[in-house]
């Protein structure tokens, strides 16, 4: 079984769990060249048949949503951290996780590959995403004090 991978935003309010089918290595990571990612030097990865548990305090994650509008962008509410990026894609939650946002291990010294996915339709985005973008779970919890 291939280990976890933890990590979480700057104030520490969201906490990331990736469960990955294979090493951090072998996993893609991106670079999306939209305007969103790349003011905020996002690199991403998903892993289709791994998951992504978003663990968060009651009202410590906002959405926000722009362009197409068919994608819930995954701040901190407290230090407006981009932690990952989530779809309804056939019902199902499915996203990918900004890596240096969340300062995951793993992914350092590794040059990315510059996505640029401009001309999609919404219809073109989510199909594309099907197979690339991993189920993610966001789970609400009480901070333990
Ligand atoms: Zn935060």
């Amino acid at each position: 079984m291939t280990a976890q991978l933890a990590g979480h935003c700057h104030c520490r309010a969201v906490r990331v769990i990736l469960e990955p089918s294979k090493p951090a290595a072998e996993l893609p990571l991106r670079a999306c060249q939209c305007s969103f990612c790349r003011t905020r030097g996002a690199l991403t990865t998903s892993d289709p048949a791994g998951h992504l548990f978003v663990e968060a305090a009651p009202g410590s994650l906002n959405r926000y949503r722009f362009g197409l509008r068919v994608t819930d962008f995954l701040l901190c509410a407290e230090c407006g951290t981009y932690v990952a990026a989530v779809s309804d894609i056939a019902g199902r939650a499915m996203g990918v996780l900004n890596v240096r946002g969340v300062d995951l291990s793993g992914f350092e010294g590794r040059e990315p590959d510059p996505m640029i996915y401009d001309d999609e339709t919404a219809d073109q985005r989510l199909a594309r995403r099907q197979g690339r973008w991993m189920p993610v779970s966001v789970v609400e919890v009480q901070p333990s004090i």
